[in-house]
C-alpha cells in the first residue's frame, strides 16, 4: 500500500506525486504499461466492466493506466476535474473544437495563433458547414463585437505565437458566457505554472505537451482539460470512438517531464529575462518583446493574468531578413529549430519556417516582420547564452 494524504498541495509537490497508481510490486518510479488491451477474470467481470458497472481499465484506446497517471497529473496541477490525453497539441486543438460544433455554427477565434490552428478553423470547419470569424484578439471590442447567437467555440492562445501577444482571458470568458459558447485557451507559451485559464473562467484548456511538459524536445503530445460535465457530454464518445490518445510510451515521458518542469521553466525563465533585458540594450536590436518587461505592450494584462515572464522572447534585429540569416548562422550554442520549451535553445525566424504559408498581408497584421526571430530560451548557463548572441549580433552588422 502507498502512502496518501488529503492535504491541498503545492504544484511542485503535485508535478512529482499527483496521479501515481502503484502496481502490486510497488515501483518508486511510474510504470509503463505498454498494453493495448486487459484481461478480466471471468465472462462475467468483461460484462460488468463494458456495462461500466466496474471500475477498471477496457482498451488503451480509451484510457490506459500511465496515460490515467499523467492525466491525472495534469488536473492536480491544473485544477481541472478531468482531462484527455492526445498523440500531440494538434490532435488536442482538432478533438477541443470539433467534438463540440456542428454544422450551422459559428466559432471565433484571435487570428494570431499557431499555423495549424488556423488551418482547422479557416479550412476544415467550413467543410462541415461550421462558420467561423477571425479577429485582433488583442482588443475586447473586436470579440464583443463579433460574437453571435450561434457561436459555440471561442479560441484563443496567449501569449501568442511568435510576437507574444497577450489577450485579457477573464474579459473574453465573460463574452462566451454571454451566448453560452466555450472559451477555449491554448496555454503552451504561458505554462500550466504561469496562467491558470480556468481560474481566470476559460472552460477547457489545452497544451501541446511536445513542448515545456516533455521539456527535453523526445515525444509529441497534447492534453484538453475542463470539468467533468464537458468532457462526459462533449469529448468522452468523440475521443473513444475518433482514437487520438496519447500512446503509453509517450505519456510515461510526459510523466517523467512534470516532475521537473517547476525547475526547468523557473530556470528557463530567470534566462529568458536576463537575455531580454541584454537584447533590448543591444544597439542591433530595434525590438524586444518580453511579457516580462515592462515595456510591453499589454504589461498591465500581463500583471493581471500571469504569474510569471515567459521561456520566449521575441525581438527584431536590424536589416531584415539576410541580418536574421546572419545572426543565425553565426550562433555556435543557440540551435536553429522551430520547436521550444526545450532545455536546449532554439531560434527560429517565423517569416520564413513558422509562419511561412501566411500571406504577406496576414503577417503584416500579426505583427510578425522580416526582421523577426523567436528564442527559446533553455537550461544552459545564460552567461554562454548571452555571449552567443552578442558575438552573432556583432557578426551581422
Ligand atoms: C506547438 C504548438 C501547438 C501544436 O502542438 P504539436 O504538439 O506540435 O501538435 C499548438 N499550439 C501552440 C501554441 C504550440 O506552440
Amino acid at each position: 500500500m502507498t502512502k496518501t494524504t488529503t492535504r491541498k498541495l503545492r504544484p511542485a509537490t503535485n508535478l512529482v506525486h499527483a496521479g501515481t497508481l502503484r502496481s502490486g510490486f510497488g515501483e518508486t518510479s511510474e510504470a509503463l504499461f505498454l498494453t493495448q488491451g486487459f484481461v478480466y477474470p471471468s465472462a462475467e467481470a468483461a460484462e460488468a466492466r463494458f456495462k461500466g458497472e466496474e471500475p477498471g481499465f477496457i482498451y488503451s484506446r480509451y484510457a490506459n493506466p500511465t496515460t490515467d497517471m499523467f492525466e491525472k497529473r495534469m488536473c492536480a496541477l491544473e485544477g481541472a476535474e478531468d482531462a484527455r490525453a492526445t498523440a500531440s497539441g494538434m490532435a488536442a486543438v482538432a478533438a477541443a473544437i470539433i467534438c463540440q460544433v456542428k454544422a450551422g455554427d459559428h466559432v471565433l477565434a484571435a487570428r494570431a495563433m499557431f499555423g495549424s490552428c488556423r488551418y482547422i478553423i479557416e479550412t476544415l470547419l467550413p467543410r462541415y458547414g461550421v462558420d467561423f470569424t477571425l479577429i485582433d484578439g488583442s482588443k475586447i471590442e473586436n470579440w464583443q463585437k463579433a460574437v453571435r447567437p450561434n457561436t459555440k467555440v471561442l479560441f484563443l492562445e496567449s501569449p501568442t505565437n511568435p510576437t507574444l501577444e497577450v489577450i485579457d482571458i477573464a474579459a473574453v470568458a465573460k463574452v462566451a458566457n454571454s451566448v453560452g459558447a466555450k472559451l477555449i485557451v491554448d496555454n503552451v507559451f504561458a505554462t500550466p505554472l504561469f496562467q491558470k485559464p480556468l481560474e481566470l473562467g476559460a472552460h477547457i484548456v489545452i497544451y501541446s505537451t511536445t513542448k515545456h511538459i516533455d521539456g527535453h524536445g523526445r515525444c509529441l503530445g497534447g492534453i484538453i482539460l475542463s470539468d467533468k460535465q464537458w468532457i462526459d457530454e462533449n469529448l468522452h464518445e468523440y475521443f473513444r470512438h475518433t482514437g487520438p490518445g496519447l500512446s503509453p510510451f509517450n505519456s510515461w515521458v510526459m510523466l517523467k517531464g512534470l516532475e521537473t518542469l517547476t525547475v526547468r521553466v523557473q530556470q528557463q525563465t530567470a534566462n529568458a529575462a536576463k537575455i531580454a533585458d541584454f537584447l533590448a540594450d543591444h544597439p542591433a536590436v530595434t525590438k524586444v518583446l518580453y511579457p516580462g518587461r515592462a515595456d510591453h505592450p499589454q504589461a498591465d494584462i500581463v500583471a493581471k493574468q500571469m504569474s510569471g515572464g515567459s521561456t520566449l522572447i521575441a525581438f527584431e534585429v536590424k536589416g531584415g531578413k539576410k541580418a536574421t540569416f546572419d545572426v543565425e548562422n553565426a550562433l555556435e550554442i543557440i540551435q536553429i529549430s522551430n520547436n521550444l520549451g526545450d532545455s536546449k535553445s532554439l531560434i527560429t525566424h517565423p517569416t520564413t519556417t513558422t509562419h511561412k504559408n501566411l500571406t504577406d498581408e496576414a503577417r503584416a497584421e500579426l505583427g510578425i516582420s522580416d526582421g523577426l526571430l523567436r528564442l527559446s530560451v533553455g537550461l544552459e548557463d545564460v552567461n554562454d547564452l548571452i555571449e552567443d548572441l552578442d558575438t552573432a549580433l556583432k557578426a551581422a552588422r
